[in-house]
């Protein structure tokens, strides 16, 4: 297959789906994660859970980048812009992930418009803290150079997918001399996120979240490869296929995990192999390794503080670091007390199990991560699933139809 509308082809679906149906034993069940917000995506948009028979579960995990960013890491892109006044420039999902203070980046811009917060502070050249949405690193970049009166700070978020065109940003603005630019740097780790999860005393003591194998990232392995996932498969005999984002892509790898778990294997497998090698991008790699390193620890949202799950800026691009630059550092932060996006990134609770899911939680006024991005488990639900569960509501005991 070459073209995107054969991975979505309804014909082989439906074959897929029988072979799945005719592989999964009936003496048995089985559970997996998909790591990826992408997936999660997918699943929803295109129906797949509904494809499966009742013995296979899909469960979501926390591979949504604006879902596992903590409350205190939005708070420092605001302060930047609010007190620190300089031009913050963020994707546009992030903008709308609630803050403390009931602040958003969102809604911090509508205060700078209004002339609220100061604008000539500490570390900034000249009037002008503002924020901006981008569609491109590049235009951060762009920004800073139209604007050498401003402080620019690109909020940098994501996994191992958007951290080499951050890279490439720092060697960019430093080659370019520019004074005005840095980055806040919040880009994660996948393989420290599975491997928390799959620590986690759910999975590992309790075995209330039953675990056969991960549906395993498209883009992130297109950097890494699938060789970091080996460990996983070796150390914790969980299988892992890595799968693309199309449907197809998504039935498949279900299919090649159900196969595994039956032959008893744990072994680590490339659905994708039309952009995934063993070793990924190693000139990405390279550049990576070239301007960042590991940080000590770093706080994720459900997850907590994982060692060595994250990256900052190396020291030779120090001036480039807006951590360092503007003396901004990490508070924690609660989530909103009536909040399940925790357990939800963790697979424990699933969206329509959070009371606020749909009723005061929605996409257009989200209360928590999940809701924001289209990748998160909640946004994704509440856009195509949330229907089917209107007749489970209904059958429940009780219930009655207003009149
Ligand atoms: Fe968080 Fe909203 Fe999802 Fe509840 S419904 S878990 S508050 S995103």
């Amino acid at each position: 297959m070459r073209f995107i509308d054969e991975f979505r082809d309804g014909e082989l679906g439906r074959g897929l789906a029988a072979a799945i149906r005719q592989a999964a034993r009936a003496d048995r069940g089985y559970s997996f994660m998909e790591f990826c917000g992408g997936h999660t995506h997918a699943i929803a948009r295109y129906g797949l859970s509904d494809l499966l028979p009742p013995s296979v579960r899909l469960i979501h995990g926390p591979g949504c980048p604006v879902c596992v960013l903590p409350i205190g890491r939005i708070d420092m892109a605001i302060r930047l812009a609010l007190e620190a006044g300089v031009t913050l420039c963020s994707y546009g999902d992030p903008m709308r992930v609630p803050a403390s203070a009931s602040l958003s980046l969102i809604k911090a811009k509508a205060k700078l418009g209004r002339g609220v917060g100061s604008v000539e502070t500490a570390g900034s050249t000249a009037a002008g803290g503002g924020i901006r949405m981008i569609y491109s690193p590049a235009d951060a970049l762009a920004l800073a150079q139209r604007h050498p009166e401003r402080q620019v700070v690109f909020f940098a978020i994501g996994f191992e997918t958007t951290t080499p065109p951050t890279a490439l940003l720092i060697k960019q603005a430093q080659a370019l001399g520019l004074r005005n630019f840095s980055v806040l740097c919040c880009h994660v780790l996948t393989p420290s996120a599975i491997a928390s999860i799959l620590e986690a005393p759910e999975v590992r003591r309790w075995g209330t979240l039953p675990l056969d194998g991960f549906i395993g990232p498209a883009h992130v392995s297109t950097i890494i490869g699938t060789r970091p996932y080996e460990f996983f498969a070796e150390e914790y005999r969980k299988p892992v296929v890595i799968a693309g984002f199309e449907p197809l892509d998504v039935m498949q790898a279900i299919l090649m995990l159900i196969k595994q778990v039956n032959a008893g294997q744990a072994l680590v497998e490339n659905e994708f192999s039309r952009a995934v090698s063993r070793d990924g991008n190693r000139k990405a790699q390279q550049l990576v390794c070239e301007v960042f390193e590991l940080r000590r620890s770093f706080a994720w949202r459900g997850l907590g503080e994982l060692p060595y799950s994250a990256l900052r800026i190396r020291q030779e691009f120090a001036e480039f670091d807006a951590e360092r630059r503007f003396a901004v550092a990490y508070q924690a932060v609660e989530d909103h007390p009536a909040c399940e996006c925790g357990a939800v990134l963790r697979g424990v609770k699933r969206p329509q199990d959070c009371r606020i899911f749909g009723s005061v939680c929605t996409p257009e006024n989200p209360v928590g991560a999940c809701m924001v991005s289209s990748e998160g488990a909640c946004a994704a639900h509440y856009s195509f699933g949330r229907f089917v569960d209107v007749a489970a509501v209904s059958e429940t005991p009780g219930f009655v139809v207003a009149p």
